[in-house]
């Protein structure tokens, strides 16, 4: 047996000046010690790809350096000249996510033996084997199998199948299952053995939910561990030395409960595993992420003492797991483990970034004409806006930027709650401004035209990579909710004059407004909460006149609110968003969600409804500022009365709003 410590030796500590050249070739640990009977192999992790290929983000239009698998690539290279033998797969999640994605899937379309983009440069890197994330559901089975028909490696899930028989092992097969691969190992002496690697592959069932317009009476899935329970005995009947579990599933609780979405620490439990890959979650494991989790070791990297990986997300890290191998009779058996995640690049101290390692060409070379094709798109016309999109007064009145942003959401949890326990219930959606200038300076606001709206512009309207929630909450914590939001406003002496609006303390981003009822807020009352969300005036509200369909709002009815996770699991601190009142996690973005809207729309109409305004306050005027382009919309603000007031400090213009 290997001794521990040396598991935890640094990479430099085995430089071997043996190699060829005058490269200096850094030898894995159990490469290097291996010996007769004994072989090294590396098992390489690519999870949540989500298309991106280019270091590059097609919503800013900009280069980056956090993503792309052209860099994770360099990794596989350096990997591969590491250790003898070494294995490359990917977790799934990598048909959608980003506007090459959805260029793909919008406006090129997938023909019979079209190359989907991601796949070619899977290829070009040489993948073993890959798993379908819940993801790859999200155009529809159609083009998801055009896709995959081109990939140069099987593509393999055992939970998600075209027609369930009486156990998982009678289904009828979507993809296959699993795959057995017949390899040669070279072990420490340098001979080579055969060796049978079975991988299975796993995705959450709740695609069943996510997708069902595109998946209801064509597919169905089983539970994970289930399915797992099933399948494996079979895979070591056919001769499978070891086996891997492609699992598109988070690292969560130790047990099976049915039906779990993210089931990999469970799955750890069911015998003749002896690996997992991870995913899904978007995090890194190894790593603090999942410091504390029941039977997880998330330093050395195992569940339920089995070796583990999660490798990010969008290329940002490669996960690995090294296996030491023994002869073992006819077999192979497990002797040592140890798992790691490469990063591609590095948060510095003054928050910039820095990449650590150069794309790889040929990876890029594999996908340059649909990278070009991705920029035209995304600077082209998708839809059209009836009504201009500005954030300029979204702090101030109902506002276009924050109303489109509620009604692609109110869309879409709709979809996601038909036919739940839930469908019965109003649906209400909480939407901020995220760029209404502030420290952002005097043009730091949205200001789309009516007419063309390009995919670049939904960056405009939805800043942060957040995913859709939904909460189930009373009338009384919409309430609170809603005054949280109004914490934003300064306390206003009835008949004052030019009294400043804003609490400069006060982050637009938690400036929530609810759409789907309707309300005034009181600015003569104390607020409730002070900026950070403690509750200063327990018994005080600004919120007057809340209505739900014309009636009333009383604080024991109850709402579904389309959000992101953000708020939703706690962010701001607001009544009714602290994490428990959670029915609904989607996979999706808000800005994917957002980008659908608008392209299943054709014509958005984002025009505000003014569902809230300020109560009157006769003979009273309080003054704001904003960037100076709002001058022009200023006579169409709706439900708010604005005049110029002329020019603040640092480029800003000011405007007296009359109550
Ligand atoms: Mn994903
Ligand atoms: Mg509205």
């Amino acid at each position: 047996m290997p001794q521990p410590a040396l598991l935890h030796m640094t990479r430099r500590a085995f430089l071997s000046t043996a190699a060829a050249g005058t490269a200096l070739v850094m030898v894995h640990p159990f490469s290097a010690r291996a010996s007769v009977g004994q072989a090294h192999l590396r098992l390489m992790e690519t999870t949540d790809l989500h298309v991106h290929v280019f270091p590059y983000d097609y919503y800013s239009d900009k280069p980056v350096d956090t993503v792309g698998l052209a860099r994770t690539a360099a990794h596989i290279a350096d990997i591969r000249a590491e250790a003898t033998n070494t294995l490359l797969l990917d977790n799934g999640d990598f048909l959608q996510g980003n506007p090459m994605g959805d260029y793909i899937a919008y406006e090129r379309g997938m023909k019979e033996g079209d190359l989907h983009p991601v796949i070619a440069a899977m290829n070009t890197l040489g993948f073993d084997a890959s798993t379908l994330g819940n993801h790859e559901f999200n155009y529809g089975l159609d083009f998801l199998m055009k896709s995959v028909a081109r990939a140069d490696f099987p593509i393999i899930s055992a939970n998600v199948v075209k027609q369930q028989g009486s156990d998982p092992t009678q289904d009828t097969a979507l993809v296959p299952p699993y795959v057995i691969l017949d390899r040669m190992l070279k072990d420490g002496a340098g001979q080579t053995h055969p060796i049978r690697i079975g991988l299975i592959g796993f995705v959450p069932p709740q695609i069943m939910n996510w997708d069902r317009k595109h998946l209801e009476g064509r597919v169905t899935t089983r539970g994970i561990v289930a399915t797992a329970r099933a399948w494996v005995p079979v895979m070591r009947e056919q001769g499978a030395d070891i086996i891997v579990a492609l699992s598109h599933s988070g690292i969560g609780g130790a047990d099976d409960q049915d039906g779990m979405e993210n089931a990999s620490t469970a799955l750890a439990l069911v015998p003749g595993i002896d690996a997992i890959l991870t995913g899904h979650s978007h995090l890194v494991f190894p790593g603090p992420a999942y410091a504390g989790f029941a039977a997880v070791d998330a330093e050395k990297g195992t569940l339920h003492g089995k070796p583990a990986t999660m490798g990010g997300f969008w290329g940002s890290h490669l996960g690995v797991i090294d296996l030491m191998l023994e002869k073992d009779g006819a077999g192979w058996r497990i002797a040592a483990h140890a798992s790691e995640t490469r990063p591609i690049s590095r948060r510095n101290e003054d928050r910039s970034i820095s990449a650590l390692v150069a794309s790889v060409p040929a990876v890029l070379a594999s996908v340059q004409g649909d990278h070009d094709a991705t920029l035209a798109y995304v600077r082209r016309a998708v839809g059209k806006t009836s009504a201009p999109l500005h954030s300029y007064f979204a702090l101030v009145a109902d506002d276009p930027s924050v109303q489109i942003v509620s009604q692609a959401q109110t869309w879409y949890i709709t979809q996601m709650m038909a036919g739940t326990e839930h469908a019965a219930l109003p649906i209400l959606s909480a939407a901020a401004p995220f760029k209404a200038g502030g420290r952002g300076g005097p043009d730091y606001y949205t200001d789309v035209p009516a007419g063309n709206v390009a995919i670049r512009n939904v960056a405009d309207l939805y800043l942060y990579p957040n995913t859709v929630r939904a909460v189930r909450i009373t009338g009384a914590q919409l309430r609170g909710w809603l005054d949280r939001s109004a914490g934003l406003f300064n306390q206003i002496t009835p008949g004052g004059q030019d009294q400043p609006l804003l609490n400069p303390d006060f982050p637009s981003y938690n400036f929530d407004v609810i759409d789907g009822v309707t309300y005034h807020i009181d600015l003569s009352q104390p607020s409730r909460f002070d900026a950070k969300g403690a509750e200063l005036n327990p018994g005080a509200t600004r919120i007057v006149d809340l209505t739900h369909n014309g009636a009333p709002v009383t604080d024991d009815m109850q709402f579904i609110v389309a959000t992101n996770n953000y708020r939703a699991s706690g962010g701001g601190d607001f009544p009714g968003a602290k994490g428990d009142t959670i029915v609904f996690e989607g996979p999706d973005t808000n800005r994917d969600v957002i980008v659908r809207y608008i392209v299943e729309q054709g014509t958005i109409n984002p025009k505000a409804d003014a569902n809230w305004s300020f109560a009157p306050m006769p003979g009273t005027s309080v003054v704001f500022e904003t960037g100076p382009g709002g001058a022009v919309y200023a006579d169409r603000v709706p439900g708010v009365t604005l005049q110029p007031a002329g020019a603040a400090e640092g480029g800003f213009a000011r405007f007296r709003l009359i109550l």
